[in-house]
């Protein structure tokens, strides 16, 4: 277990923890935001997304996920245990782009088969999380933006955990485009059988840094542990471990 160290917020002096790997800081008494390694303030834009529910509300949607589907056991809600609700905010980074690839490849489902060329041009919210955590969905995640206010530390609740963001904005940047290009080249599968050229331009618009409420259940069924994922603002399971059930 890492060892968690200390600096002063330098807006407030209060202790600020942090650990190893960590790089950007919120201060849990004002709401400032460091940036680690240099002490400076954080200077690009801090959001929040609020959480809608407590201890005891989070069961409702928790119980309508148990509850619904086909492929859960039919007795899922009613024999099933909570061992744990754990309310985390998630640090992200949503990259505002545009971005354009252009291609040229060999369209082979013809014969015969001929060369193409094209362009996918998208804009995004490109969402990158700025840690590890455990089997997070990013990429189903659709981050509910439209309710996204200035970070504000007197919105969280004693009970939750703030956490720090392991990479910076530029290496934001950097993953967010490379995953651009990726998904495009998966897109480009529906263009052409093979790419020959393929060049993507990103233009980003902008980035922000996000902490998103994110409930992290753990519940038991039938002696076994299963995790839940709740999206804090909506109510809605992110991810969930069904136990396999006999027909
Ligand atoms: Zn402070």
């Amino acid at each position: 277990m890492a060892v968690a160290q200390n600096i002063r917020c330098s807006h407030c002096g209060a202790p600020v923890e942090f650990k190893p790997g960590e790089i950007i800081a919120t201060c849990e008494y004002c709401g400032f935001t460091t940036v680690i390694e240099t002490g400076k303030p954080f200077k690009f834009k801090h959001s929040l997304l609020l959480n809608k529910f407590d201890e005891t509300q989070i069961k409702e949607p928790i119980m309508n996920w148990m509850r619904s589907g086909f492929l859960k056991p039919p007795d899922l809600a009613k024999k099933s245990k909570t061992l744990e609700k754990n309310l985390l905010y998630l640090p992200f980074w949503i990259v505002s782009v545009e971005a354009k690839t252009s291609y040229k490849g060999i369209f082979e489902r013809i014969a015969p088969p001929i060369v193409k060329e094209g362009k996918i041009q998208k804009e995004y919210n490109w969402l990158v999380l700025g840690r590890e955590a455990a089997g997070f969905p990013t990429r189903e995640y659709d981050v509910p933006l439209g309710g996204k206010i200035p970070y504000d530390f007197r919105k969280i609740e004693s009970f939750a955990k703030v956490l720090n963001s392991e990479i910076d904005r530029a290496e934001a940047l950097e993953l967010a485009k490379q995953q651009i290009e990726a998904h495009h080249r998966y897109l480009l599968q529906q263009e052409v059988d093979k790419i020959v050229e393929m060049f993507t331009e990103i233009n980003v618009k902008q980035a922000v840094y996000l902490h998103a409420p994110v409930w992290f259940v753990k519940y038991e069924y039938k002696g076994k542990t299963y995790q839940l994922i709740i999206d804090g603002a909506t109510g809605m399971a992110l991810k969930g471990d069904i136990p396999a059930s006999k027909f």
